[in-house]
């Protein structure tokens, strides 16, 4: 309960430095976050004196008993959203109201525009998504029971990795898997990408049966609670070439070198570049095509960043996934994707499936 207080208290201490009076919170993630609704069709309207969750009936039963214990409110709305917020934005005289510009469609800035004719509306860019950056302890706990899920689902996917199964057999045995684990759902398509078919970062299951002697790239996830996981592993069947090995070990090598900078204070984009230089010297670099890493939690894909150019800098409470690859087309590609938490000293690595090349011979 505290934590849904807390976050309020922080988004308005945020509101109060960008001159705002209330913020209009679309983006479905941001009003779970601040409200503890679970439902979707619904805006968020938080003021200086109060937080009003705007549904409709679908949801105004669900939306009190999620929402009325952290002392919000609920307006059951019989027209249009932006009609009900104008309403409210009267009844707490607030002149400058924010609404999310990465999330409001043009369409509803209209609607909003002409419910509110004497309010500065003004687009605010990632407030949440910056609060939304630095996980709390409830938070941090849910991620680890995604974690866990994830890989306890892999765990008793692996015997059915074997050669003649096809990708789209693993990808569904996995999703099941982690279902009995505990996970509400994959936290996004999982990702099996067997022999050459490994050099697309992001393949998508086929009938393609698996091969003896070749490798198979998995990138999976949980979905637990609404917090995500993410993980890639890379399996080799057999007897494997040795260019496999040599690589293989590249890559562990940049998430190591990666993982060594990892600490409060440091620059996300060093991160990044702590995994690069190891394939810069190996003239690998080209190689490498994506970023190091992404923040994960309500979402699979958040702030913040980890790439050549983010300028964010470490802060305890981040999680985010460590993830170096290299893809050669026709040849076939790996990754080795680990989450990690930023500490108060050092960092912690969330994952603990195995990674040594002889352990993920299978
Ligand atoms: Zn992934
Ligand atoms: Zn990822």
């Amino acid at each position: 309960m505290a934590d849904i207080e807390r976050r309020l208290r922080k988004l308005r201490a945020l509101l109060r430095r960008e001159k705002l009076d209330a913020l209009i919170v679309s983006n479905e993630h941001n009003v779970r976050y601040l409200s503890g609704f679970t439902g979707d069709d619904s805006v968020l309207l938080v003021a200086r004196e109060a937080a009003v969750l705007v549904t409709d009936s679908r949801y105004t039963e669900q939306a009190g008993k999620e929402v009325f214990p952290y002392g919000l409110e609920v307006v059951e709305r019989k027209k249009s959203i932006a009609e009900a917020l104008g309403v409210l934005v009267g009844k707490y005289g607030a002149a400058g109201v924010g609404f999310e510009g990465c999330n409001a469609t043009v369409d509803f800035h209209k609607h909003l525009t002409d419910a509110m004719k004497r309010v500065a509306l003004r687009p605010t860019m990632r407030l949440v998504e910056g609060l939304r950056e630095i996980k709390d302890a409830s938070e941090v706990k849910t991620v680890r029971r995604a974690v866990r899920a994830a890989e306890e689902g892999l765990r008793s996917t692996l015997p059915s990795i074997r050669p003649g199964v096809t990708e789209q057999d693993i990808a569904a045995e996995l999703e099941y898997q982690m279902r009995k684990q505990g996970a509400d759902a994959s936290a996004f398509p999982i990702i099996v990408a067997g022999g050459e078919r490994a050099s697309l970062p992001h393949a998508r299951p086929t009938k393609r049966r698996i091969r003896p002697g070749e490798a198979v790239l998995i990138d999976w996830g949980a979905r637990l609670e609404f917090y995500n996981s993410d993980l890639t592993r890379v399996f080799f069947l057999g007897t494997i070439p040795s260019d496999w090995k040599k690589r293989y070990e590249i890559v562990l090598q940049a998430q190591r070198a990666a993982l060594k900078v990892i600490r409060k204070g440091v620059m996300t984009k060093t991160v990044d570049r702590a995994a690069r230089d190891v394939f810069k010297k190996r003239r690998l670099a080209k190689r490498f095509g994506h970023g190091l890493g992404h923040g994960v939690g309500l979402e699979v894909h958040e702030a913040p960043g980890v790439n050549r150019s983010s300028e964010s800098k470490l802060k305890p409470g981040m999680i985010f996934t460590v993830e170096p690859g290299i893809y050669f087309p026709e040849w076939g590609g790996i990754r080795i994707e680990d989450m990690v938490l930023v500490k108060r000293t050092g960092v912690e690595v969330l994952t603990n499936f195995e990674k040594q090349f002889n352990q993920v011979v299978i």
